[in-house]
């Protein structure tokens, strides 16, 4: 099988063919420009490719709904063009072939499932902390819709006692995402992350964010693995923080083996790397295809 990949990031895109092992074959990226114009670079990328199916992992928000008349496009988002865009629609009608459309993180999180740091599990949760706050959810096999898509970025939080930033999210203010997104740490200690030297107190403050969210998304779903990709997380650091932080914030309470006693393999880092949002794109477009065949077989 041939499998289109898109990972589809405000900043720039990444196209790739693979195969249902989760090996990719080739790729390219380019950046993020008007829709128009971006379409036109992934269109010539995938013309002569004749893959079989493509998945896409895309930024947002985005329409998941299958019933519904946008079903496919982007929403609204401050991207330029990019509001109210028929991103699934304008590659169908190029190529007629099954596409697999769903966030940038669900698809992450499906990678990780498929390939990756959670595979033979069927539930994980996979955040991106890096321009933005993330949040895929894999589980009992299926990723997490809802009535929109899950916004785990935006939960609110405690606030650390030594923190005066304000936080910056233009919705919510000291949101996780307002206050523990890299923009929000540079914003916070007027240098960019990467700058900031390992015992910096801005990565206590910043696991206090993070470790919170997790331990509400365990308390929440009680997902079987947590992955923490992003920028920030390359602040290897951070891991260990965050673990400590949230035994001490679950106290126990949550009795489960891998929490109480093996949370080094419960929270961890991407398997699949900077694969994983490729990865993730490549695994809904083989459950694009394996979807069509099963329906085809069971009208059969
Ligand atoms: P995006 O979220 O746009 O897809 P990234 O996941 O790379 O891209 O996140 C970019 C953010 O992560 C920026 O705010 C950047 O400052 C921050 N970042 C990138 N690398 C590091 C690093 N090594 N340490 C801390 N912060 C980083
Ligand atoms: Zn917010």
């Amino acid at each position: 099988m041939r499998i289109g990949a898109i990972e589809a990031g405000g900043t720039k895109f990444v196209c790739g063919v693979g195969n249902e092992l989760g090996e990719i074959e080739d790729r390219v990226h380019f950046p993020t420009r008007r829709p128009e114009e971006t379409m036109e670079n992934v269109i010539a990328y995938f013309r002569d490719k004749r893959v079989d199916s493509i998945g896409i992992g895309s930024f947002g928000p985005i329409d998941l709904e299958h019933s519904s008349p946008t079903y496919g496009y982007v929403t609204t988002t401050p991207k330029p063009g990019w509001s109210g865009y028929n991103f699934v629609g304008t590659l169908k009608s190029v190529f007629d072939v099954p596409v697999g459309w769903d966030t940038d993180v669900n698809a992450a999180a499906l990678g990780e499932a498929t390939w990756g740091a959670a595979q033979g599990l069927d539930s994980c949760v996979y955040y991106t902390i890096g321009t933005g706050v993330g949040v895929g959810v894999y589980t009992e096999g299926n990723l997490v819709h809802g009535l929109v898509h899950p916004e785990g970025g935006h939960i609110l939080t405690r606030r650390h006692p030594n923190d005066d930033f304000a936080g910056n999210c233009p919705y919510h203010g000291d949101c996780l995402e307002g206050m523990a997104a890299g923009p929000a740490l540079e914003a916070r200690w007027k240098a960019k992350g990467d700058t900031l030297p390992e015992d910096h107190p801005a990565w206590e403050m910043e696991a206090f964010y993070i470790a919170q969210a997790i331990s509400n998304v365990i308390l929440t779903l009680s997902p079987k693995k947590v992955i923490l990709g992003g920028g920030v997380m390359k602040q290897a650091q951070l891991f260990p923080m965050i673990r400590a932080q949230v035994g001490s914030i679950l106290n126990g309470y949550v009795s489960a083996k891998s929490i109480v006693s093996d949370i080094e393999h419960y929270i961890v880092a991407p398997k699949l790397g900077d694969n994983a949002g490729l990865c993730g794109a490549l695994a809904l477009g083989v459950r694009a295809l394996d979807s069509r065949t099963n329906v085809r077989s069971s009208i059969q």
